[in-house]
């Protein structure tokens, strides 16, 4: 590892940040070709700013980290807030979620481009938007063959609960629902209930949602392709 590197994360400690290049997405041992700081006098607080190379082969591109500094109780220093550029996360993209709910597709990208741009307050109410649109969605996609099922009627319900507690037999995607739920509805609403838990938290849940929703897309796909009464002669 480079030594101006190994020399920064001994100065500054959460700085984890820097091994993590934003154009691979690898962990790697950069090079720190330069960096600068700047003192904000309101917030008395220091701003350092570090330009740093991929060190891998294939890569070797340039990136930045802006990182806030704070000293802790023996006088060293810490990372309150470090952020990279480029901090682009990518849009996502699903062909079989696709089928499901294209409102999600959409909304969760909207608020994934609003993260990118830091606007951190309105991205956790767009994921709570694009969750309902997909549990809604899943709801009626699930039930299309059922003649008896009224879709008008979960497309107006407002009780998304209820509709997960209804809809929702397997276990663990109706707890990571609840869960993913609850998480969107502190950022609708005036008070926190869970105060420890972030944006990151719910768009881990979200994908773990995804990643169940899809799963069970395959077991109906493979349920269906291979009945035996639908087996070729
Ligand atoms: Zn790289």
């Amino acid at each position: 590892m480079d030594q101006q590197i190994i020399d920064l994360m001994f100065k500054v400690k959460g700085l984890d940040i820097i091994e993590h290049c934003p154009h691979c997405e690898s962990y790697v041992a950069p090079t720190l070709i330069d960096s600068d700081n700047f003192y904000d006098e309101t917030n008395h607080q220091s701003l350092e700013t570090y330009i740093l190379k991929c060190s891998r082969f294939n890569c070797g591109r340039y990136y930045m980290v802006d990182a806030w500094l704070d000293t802790d109780f023996d006088g060293k220093y810490y990372a309150v807030e470090a952020i990279k550029y480029p901090n682009n996360m990518s849009n996502y993209i699903d062909k079989d979620i696709e089928k499901v709910s294209s409102s999600f597709i959409e909304i969760y990208n909207e608020s994934i481009t609003a993260e990118n741009a830091k606007l951190l307050k309105i991205c956790g109410c767009g994921y709570r938007k694009a969750i309902e649109f997909l549990i809604k969605d899943y709801i009626i996609y699930s039930n299309r063959q059922d003649e008896n099922f009224d879709e008008e009627k979960i497309k107006s319900s407002v009780k998304i609960m209820n509709l997960i507690n209804t809809y929702f037999n397997d276990n663990p995607i109706k707890l990571v629902a609840e869960k993913i739920f609850w998480l969107g509805n502190d950022e609708t609403h005036y008070q926190r209930k869970w105060k420890n838990k972030d944006i990151s938290d719910m768009r881990s849940l979200i994908e773990i949602l995804l990643y169940k929703i899809k799963m069970e897309l395959s077991y109906e796909k493979y349920t269906t392709e291979m009945n035996p009464q639908n087996k070729d002669a």
